[in-house]
């Protein structure tokens, strides 16, 4: 479907929980989130409904997101569901990666094509301090499993943190080349409570081709990430710029909260709720939705903050 500024909407992303076993400090409050009322949340039934009804609508391009999603519980079986849906080419799964070991070879085989696991740094002290609560060993052994399980595509998210980690730009970016992924820089959002980080961590996208002058430019691919490669590696990296330079006029997605809001913009407070609807009427809240999104997020930065009143956990990124 086509929205009011001409922008074909084929993308959603369905956060599946709000729920997760790390804290990172960018994310969530340290002591968690307050546990909502089960009748609050979305069911997996109605999951599966609202990618019906999405797909109805032309999107073909699904993103399970959380929270984490692989603390909910059926994780497997609503994945093998939302692929089996017709019209849906693609499922993707963001997650921190620390329960692939478990998970890797079922979500594989249940039809997930692609993974992208977030990974802020290669420093076991700094992991915890970023996640509060995480061990990278975990995080290491998500990728490996990801890796050994043929997924079409393995993405590494890092969010770009100036004083945390802009010192580990090359070593991130070097796991293209001691592994087969893709990575992405992507910059820290001043979302509501992202309150742990000054002005000097918002950094924008360029201090990696700075720091990298190496970088081959590749050409787009129709995503929202500037593509480069670094000489003799096995994937590519990619830079996300939703603060400093945003992408609104290619935006070709919507999001689905774990709560049943159906978001037509990340960082609008603007929610049209699903709950309890059956199909025609999500096809019809997600149809409203879509010609509603707004033509840009409007200015973001430290002291212009994000107005989705929500934590990323509580959206899903
Ligand atoms: N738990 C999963 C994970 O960490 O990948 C999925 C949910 S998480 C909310 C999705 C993505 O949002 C992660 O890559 C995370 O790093 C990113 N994220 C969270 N808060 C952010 C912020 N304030 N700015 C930029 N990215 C953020
Ligand atoms: Fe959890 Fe992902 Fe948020 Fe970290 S970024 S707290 S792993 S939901």
């Amino acid at each position: 479907m086509i929205d009011t500024y001409g922008r074909q909407i084929t993308y959603l992303r369905l956060s599946v929980t709000e729920l997760c076993n790390l804290r990172c400090r960018y994310c969530m409050p340290e002591d968690g989130i307050c546990k909502k009322r089960h009748e609050e949340m979305l069911t997996q039934e109605e999951m599966v409904t609202a990618v019906r009804a999405a797909a109805a609508l032309g999107v073909f391009k699904l993103r399970i997101t959380g929270g984490e999603p692989l603390v909910k519980a059926n994780i497997v079986d609503l994945c093998r569901k939302a692929a089996a849906v017709n019209g849906i080419r693609e499922v993707c799964l963001t997650t921190n990666g620390t329960l692939l070991p478990r998970f890797a070879a079922p979500l594989r085989e249940a039809g997930v094509n692609r993974l992208n696991i977030s990974l802020d740094t290669l420093d076991v002290e700094k992991f915890r301090y970023i996640t509060r609560i995480g061990e990278l060993s975990d995080a290491v052994a998500g990728i490996e499993a990801a890796l050994a399980c043929g997924f079409d595509k393995v993405k590494i998210n890092s969010v770009l943190i100036g004083g945390f980690n802009d010192d580990e730009i090359a070593s991130l970016a070097g796991l293209t080349r001691r592994y087969p992924v893709d990575v992405r820089f992507i910059e820290l959002m001043p979302m509501y409570d992202s309150g742990d980080f000054g002005p000097e961590a918002f950094i924008p996208y360029t201090v990696v081709t700075d720091r990298l002058p190496e970088l081959e430019p590749l050409p787009a691919d129709g995503g929202v990430a500037r593509l480069y490669r670094l000489p003799d590696s096995m994937g590519n990296i990619g830079l996300i710029s939703p603060v400093s330079a945003h992408f609104c006029a290619d935006c070709n997605r919507i999001r689905i909260t774990a709560d049943g809001k159906i978001k037509p913009c990340l960082h609008s407070s603007d929610e049209l709720s699903i709950k309890g609807q059956d199909y025609d009427g999500m096809l019809e809240t997600i149809r409203s939705a879509i010609l509603s999104k707004p033509k840009w997020h409007g200015e973001l930065s430290y002291s212009a903050r994000s107005h989705a009143n929500r934590n990323m956990n509580q959206i899903g990124g």
